[in-house]
């Protein structure tokens, strides 16, 4: 791999390929503006135009070490690792000014050369952001100083190794591979991770494995964390290794205290997971559930006796209205739109996608068993058509939230879990603060939220809304919405990520989350493994 191709291609100020647009149609636009008002698009320059600092010299050894052509310090380089995904991010990049950027983009060609820079880095104190994909939503590969006066993004992107071991099930893979180029190493040896997050485009091995990714098959198939049997990170005090082995009762996982640590403890340089047969058949559904309470004890049900589908997503009743009027045009959205409102005349519902994958005959089987417990909730089928029409459509939503955003409308998401028994009250809680924020802020907007990974105990929520822009004050109004949510979902003892992880704009809420003395223990163990603190600094610990 060249240097060169470790510059995604990503759009610049938004998602993913720049040739591609998932287009909202005039009746989709229409229903925007009825619903919160007209839209208020703010400008929007250039890549070059982008205000950034200027670079602050690095050591010679570091370019001796992984060679100069893997030391990027041209501007583009450093404003494409400046930011990870997530709103705030792409309305600072529209804005055409960014507080900070690295000094440098290294990128190590392997795990020997990622420790050697990790030593100069601590000795010479420059701060360290590790960089998969850049896919962050949380803030978790935007440079925070603090008290280094230098700090590099470390790119992993040339760390792209493949070991299948077929007989025991397990592949061996570099953290830098992006989604559809680690699945696509794996189909040549008929096997697949069956992970599929909505950034799976962009999104790399090493983050998914760093910020405990969850897919859309994840009720199915495991998170990703689930699906990790060994890690090798490379900290600044040496080198973690954990054995590759089923289970082990040697004391406290250590792989567990990798998974989800943000790079603030060192880089995972190689990640073991579980590997399935690639599906012989897929089978997509969608379903209509009366309303959001009884489509909740369906999917409960499903969880809590062995029949949960591999892909489970119930929409709130706004959801279901708002992704059929918003989703991109064609014939799959009409046939799932007819469906839909062929039943509407009888009343309304919450849509519950559901999805199989794996031996023809298990899925006929595992199809079967979901739809008896759908139709006894008093769930209605809409048939395959418009579930497959959302399986085909599964990775267009950041499209379109570029295309809101140009339009002049807010679209942000999060995300949480909680016990079932808890579940529609943090639901509601959520909803009616984001709802409240908006509107004191003369910024009426849709919320929406929908169950997904489901488990026999509780499932997440994932929360969108969508309002007028407040150009000049975006940041403002979308923080202020952050916080009315994030404080909703700590009132209520949810967490504050089921998926998206800490970074830096969940930092507030740590504490509430793994309490004083947990949040000392994760200090100690950072402090054992990076003493200089130079490992992602800002970030998951506060
Ligand atoms: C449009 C969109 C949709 C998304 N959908 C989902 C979804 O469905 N499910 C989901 O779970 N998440 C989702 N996310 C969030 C994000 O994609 C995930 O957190 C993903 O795991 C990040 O992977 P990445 O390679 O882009 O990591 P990055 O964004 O590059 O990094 C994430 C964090 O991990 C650290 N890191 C990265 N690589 C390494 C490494 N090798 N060693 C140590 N630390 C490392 C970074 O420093 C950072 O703190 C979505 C994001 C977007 C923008």
């Amino acid at each position: 791999m060249t240097v060169e191709r470790a510059v995604g291609p990503m759009k610049w100020y938004g998602w993913g390929d720049p040739e591609r647009r998932v287009r909202l149609d005039e009746e989709a636009i229409a229903m925007l503006r009825a619903e919160v008002g007209e839209g208020r698009p703010g400008d929007r320059g250039s890549l070059e135009g982008v205000v950034i600092p200027a670079p602050r010299p690095l050591p010679a050894t570091i370019a001796e070490t992984v060679g100069p052509a893997a030391v990027l310090t041209g501007h583009e380089h450093r404003v494409r690792r400046a930011t990870g995904r997530g709103y705030p991010d792409l309305v600072r990049l529209r804005a055409g000014r960014l507080d900070d950027a690295p000094d440098a983009v290294v990128l190590p060609g392997n795990a020997a050369e990622v420790g050697r820079v990790l030593e100069v880095c601590a000795r010479e104190r420059i701060g360290v952001v590790p960089f998969g994909g850049g896919t962050s939503v949380v803030g978790g590969v935007q440079p925070v100083r603090g008290r280094f006066e230098r700090l590099i993004t470390l790119d992993l992107r040339r760390l792209h190794g493949t070991r299948v071991d077929r007989t025991s099930l397990t592949a061996t893979l570099g953290p830098g591979l992006r989604g559809p180029e680690a699945e696509e190493a794996l189909a040549a040896h008929g096997v697949t991770l069956g992970h599929f997050p909505q950034s799976f485009e962009y999104a790399t091995i090493g983050g998914f494995a760093a910020a405990r990714s969850a897919g859309q098959a994840s009720s199915g198939h495991g998170r990703f964390d689930d699906l990790v049997t060994a890690v090798r990170l490379a900290a600044p005090a040496g080198e973690l290794e954990t054995l590759d082995v089923p289970h082990t009762a040697a004391g406290p996982a250590l792989r567990e205290l990798v998974l989800g640590s943000e790079g603030t403890l060192g880089i995972i340089t190689e990640v073991s997971a579980r590997v399935r047969a690639v599906p012989e058949r897929r089978r997509y559904a969608a379903w209509m559930a009366p309303d959001f309470s009884s489509g909740t004890a369906i999917v409960r049900t499903m969880a809590q006796s062995d029949a949960l589908p591999d892909v489970v997503r119930l929409s709130d009743e706004a959801e279901t209205r708002v992704a059929l009027g918003m989703s991109g045009t064609g014939g799959g959205k009409r046939a799932l739109l007819g469906a839909y409102l062929g039943l509407r005349r009888r009343r309304g519902g919450c849509m519950l996608v559901c999805g199989w994958e794996g031996e023809a005959e298990a899925v006929e089987r595992r199809r079967a068993l979901a739809a008896r417990i759908l139709r006894s909730g008093g769930a209605a089928g809409l048939g395959s058509g418009p579930g497959e029409a959302w399986e085909r459509s599964r990775y267009d939503g950041p499209y379109l939230r570029d295309e809101l955003l140009d339009l002049g409308y807010m679209v942000e998401t999060l995300e949480t879990a909680h016990a079932w028994a808890r579940l529609k009250e943090l639901h509601d809680e959520v909803r009616a603060a984001i709802g409240a924020a908006l509107a004191a802020q003369e910024t009426p907007g849709i919320v929406t939220g929908h169950v997904s990974h489901a488990y026999p105990d509780g499932a997440s929520l994932y929360f969108t809304f969508i309002a007028p822009r407040r150009p000049g004050a975006d940041l403002e109004q979308w923080r202020t919405v952050k916080e009315a949510a994030s404080d909703a979902i700590v009132e209520v003892g949810g967490t504050i990520t089921h998926h998206h992880g800490i970074g830096r704009d969940h930092l507030p809420y740590m504490r509430a989350e793994v309490g004083g003395l947990g949040l000392e223990t994760l200090r100690a163990v950072k402090e054992r493994l990076d003493p200089a603190g130079i490992m992602n600094p800002g970030k998951l610990l506060p």
